[in-house]
């Protein structure tokens, strides 16, 4: 469990997301936390870089409680965290996880030191622990030692293989480590985060082999837009398909301006579009081709696209399942009808030279024709008559 959020053991994937706010700006990292979990992240991870950003965890739970929102929050720790929560017994109090990398804990000597010091932290005060390795600061020595042991093989592997080895190597002897400290097993998670896919997919096939800990997917450095959004789904439909992930963060690049909030809803359609969660109503649409060349269609695709999503908060509090509930928007009568019967509502509009109307679609059976300007109010009203009348009310 991580706060009220059980993740592993065969309870349904988590989705969660990292703020890009200044943690010792308390205001602003409760705004976006709360965005984020409202949005639909289910745990959050703020960094804790120093001793300001420390003081500030307390200030950012009381300010989401404020907000009636208890969200698990994640300190992410590098460095100097055996310090910080050393020095800010508050700070571990008010997180619910902690995010550990192996990789920067210390130098030297003092690795092994701070790193029992943050797991001995972790037990007194009852949290749990994400060893979080990443190629981009994995841990040198042991780099170094997998690198001689590969050199002593009769058939060495490539430095591919060496990186991938090393990580893998990295998080279980850490959570070796943690539990030989007396951390239980079943408080600890494990990832490790890189930017390939082909090697994201080898290293997590491996870790789910080789340990029975929760494992948090992710691709780190996805990058921006589509090319990140590929990227991460690629990587972790494969792996999600085969059992393997507990829980997921989508590492998108904001563009400027762009909402942080993008990753949660990546991450929500990455695990709905795979029917292994249901979050919100999906829409189904068509491409659009040379037999629709207005824009009226896409307009009210994206426009019942983001009504569902913007209403699916007061469904949810008011409505059991209507996360089920599925939307078709077609632009003809080539396929229009046929997917607006498979879905639980479905508009065809009509396509150039068609007659200028748009048979509505509910549970198969065609139940109205809308016409004229108001069409996309009309489809809207349709919706909410639907789910007041198909999904129970919440006790
Ligand atoms: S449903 Fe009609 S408009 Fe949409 S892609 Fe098919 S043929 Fe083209």
């Amino acid at each position: 469990m991580v706060g009220s959020v059980a993740v592993g053991g065969g309870t349904p994937v988590v989705v969660q997301s990292m703020t890009n706010t200044d943690t010792a700006d308390a205001v602003a990292t409760a705004v976006q936390v709360a965005a984020l979990a409202r949005a639909g992240s289910e745990l959050v991870r703020i960094t804790v870089n120093s001793r300001e950003a420390a003081a500030a965890v307390p200030e950012i739970r009381n300010r989401l409680l404020a907000m009636g929102l208890n969200v698990p929050l994640v300190g992410d720790f590098h460095f100097n965290g055996h310090k910080l929560l050393t020095e800010v017994p508050a700070c571990a109090e008010a997180l619910d996880k902690l995010r550990i990398n192996p990789g920067n804990v210390g130098k030297g000597a003092r690795r092994d030191e701070q790193f029992a010091q943050l797991i001995e932290i972790a037990s007194r005060y009852r949290k749990p622990v994400r060893i979080g390795v990443n190629w981009g600061s994995l841990d040198q020595h042991l780099l170094a030692r997998v690198m001689d042991e590969n050199g002593r093989r009769s058939q060495p592997t490539n430095a591919t293989g060496i990186m991938r080895e090393a990580m893998v190597a990295s998080a279980l002897e850490s959570a070796a480590k943690a539990e030989e400290l007396g951390l239980p097993g079943d408080m600890i998670v494990l990832s490790c985060k890189v930017s390939g896919v082909q090697d994201l997919i080898a290293i997590y096939r491996e870790l789910a082999v080789r340990c029975d800990y929760p494992l948090h997917l992710g691709l780190t450095e996805a990058g921006m837009g589509s090319k990140g959004i590929v990227a991460s789904t690629a990587a972790m439909a494969v792996l999600l398909q085969e059992g393997i992930g507990d829980t997921i963060r989508v590492s998108l690049t904001p563009e400027p301006g762009g909402e942080r909030t993008r990753e949660v809803v990546v991450a929500q359609e990455i695990l709905q579009t795979m029917g292994l969660r249901a979050f919100v109503p999906m829409v189904a649409a068509c491409p659009g081709c040379g037999r629709t060349t207005s824009t009226v269609f896409q307009e009210l695709a994206q426009d019942v696209q983001a009504y569902v999503r913007e209403s699916m908060p007061a469904w949810k509090l008011a409505r059991v399942g209507v996360e089920n509930m599925t939307l078709a928007v077609m632009g003809c009568v080539v396929n229009g009808p046929g997917e607006s019967k498979h879905a639980s509502i479905g508009i065809s509009l009509p396509g150039t030279g068609e007659e200028p109307v748009a048979p509505v679609y509910v549970d198969g059976e065609r139940v109205t024709t809308l016409r004229g300007d108001a069409i996309t109010v009309e489809f809207k009203q349709i919706i909410e008559d639907y789910v007041a009348r198909k999904y129970p009310p919440r006790n």
